[in-house]
């Protein structure tokens, strides 16, 4: 088989980005033995893009595109797929759903333009963006099949990872493919690579490496392909067990299933009650905990003590903390998560305290400045973040980075900090 990328965006051509989206599939699909023979790169422009498709269909077996799938003006490219394939738009009630749920979680109100994102060419699958809000499109005509990815890095490879891959595999029924996935918390992409570079280097060709970096979160996965599918699961067994020696207390799961998911599991095994006391996350602990079937076994409930005045009168928080200390201070924090241990009877407390942004921020605490407090029977332990200048992503990170907390704390890993 062989295969073309498109990369479409005015960015890469005035040199603003580079275009390393290409670079990504080309080799991943090498990974699955598709050649890829073009690589080009179009500006945001209709005649442009429906150019340079014209020149691969009937020709090549794969044509992927990245870029342009935005809900603003300048992305064309849906309307230009639309317009070459011969499709009417049509709504598409299950990505709406989708759509809206991304917006709630991010609790913003979402917009028209958003909204629009649930109009998809009538003749095309579409391929769920698990991590954002374009979908991805797979069309087929004179033999070519083309699919459309969004250019956001993160949601091309998530969307290439969970529905192209499966079906580019099938569509091959070629070699064996064994996957297995690391999650990591807390550490950048770019440190975890640095520390786990030697280990990396010397993995045998059989097994490729992919990261996949989300707010928070970098999950490692890592790919066998081969003729033998319970050699190449020993393989990978083994490269797991090097890579846990290197980062296994960064380290929460070994499946492929988000933090809340772990943290349901261990608290149902140890019989543990929490509760949560949260400033600057305004109840999204609570959100992703309750977002678990089951979770009443587990969770009392939270406290949103935005306010220093619900930090006292229902969590307890001396008056003169605030004066000595401030309100985004460990002492204030440690304060919040032990009151929430006790007014809600629980074993455990996660307690946050942080400047969200983007105002707010001073020299001592700038934005995304964080205290987090896990209370336990035996302790309380608090730690300081600086989680970046993003409202959205900061509480985000700071959700998983306490919820990970606590799985230390409870775990008694010690992360050595
Ligand atoms: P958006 O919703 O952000 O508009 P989109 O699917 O329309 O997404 P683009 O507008 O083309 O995609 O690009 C969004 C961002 O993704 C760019 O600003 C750039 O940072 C990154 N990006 C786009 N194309 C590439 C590429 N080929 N390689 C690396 N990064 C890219
Ligand atoms: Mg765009």
């Amino acid at each position: 088989m062989n295969a073309a990328i498109i990369t479409i965006g005015d960015e890469i051509l005035i040199g603003q980005i580079v275009d390393t989206n290409s670079a990504w599939l080309a080799e991943n699909l090498n990974l699955l033995g598709i050649k890829v023979d073009e690589i080009i790169s179009v500006s945001d422009n209709s005649d442009h893009i429906k150019e340079s498709l014209q020149r691969y269909i009937g020709k090549k077996d794969i044509v992927l595109i990245s870029g342009g799938l935005g809900p603003t003006k300048d992305d064309i490219t849906k309307t230009t797929l639309a317009e070459f394939f011969e499709s009417k738009l049509i709504f598409r009630p299950e990505v709406l759903a989708h759509i809206e749920k991304i917006f709630a979680w991010r609790n913003v109100k979402i917009s028209e333009v958003n909204r629009l994102q649930a109009y998809l060419p009538d003749n095309c699958k579409v391929l769920k963006n698990p991590s954002g809000t374009a979908s991805g499109m797979w069309f087929e005509k004179s033999g070519t099949i083309v699919v459309s990815l969004p250019g956001v890095p993160y949601e091309l490879k998530d969307i290439y990872e969970t529905s192209l891959l499966p079906e580019l595999t099938s569509l091959l029924k070629g070699p064996v493919i064994v996957h297995r996935t690391v999650m990591t918390q807390g550490i950048p992409e770019s440190v975890l690579s640095e520390r786990i570079k030697d280990w990396e280097e010397s993995l045998p060709k059989t097994i490729k490496l992919a990261y996949l970096p989300r707010p928070g979160i970098v999950r490692l996965r890592l790919t066998g392909i081969g003729e033998d599918k319970y050699l190449l699961e020993d393989i990978l067994e083994s490269q797991i067990a090097k890579l846990l020696k290197i980062i296994g207390k960064d380290v929460f799961s070994l499946k492929d299933i988000p933090i809340e998911k772990v943290i349901a599991e261990l608290l149902l095994e140890k019989k543990i009650l929490l509760a949560t006391a949260e400033s600057c996350t305004g109840g999204a602990i609570a959100k992703l905990i309750t977002s678990v079937p089951g979770s009443s076994q587990y969770f009392r409930g939270s406290i949103i003590a935005y306010d220093n005045s619900v930090k006292n009168s229902l969590l307890k928080v001396k008056e003169e903390s605030f004066i000595l200390y401030g309100a985004v201070s460990k002492q204030v924090v440690e304060e919040m998560a032990e009151g929430a241990r006790t007014q809600l009877g629980t074993d455990y407390a996660i307690a946050t305290s942080g400047i969200a942004g983007p105002g707010g921020g001073t020299k001592e605490k700038p934005v995304g400045s964080t205290w987090i407090a896990v209370s336990g029977p035996k302790n309380t332990i608090s730690k300081h973040f600086h989680f970046g200048e993003h409202r959205g992503r900061n509480v985000e990170k700071a959700s998983i980075a306490a919820l990970n907390m606590l799985r230390n704390i409870i775990l008694e890993i010690n992360t050595g900090e």
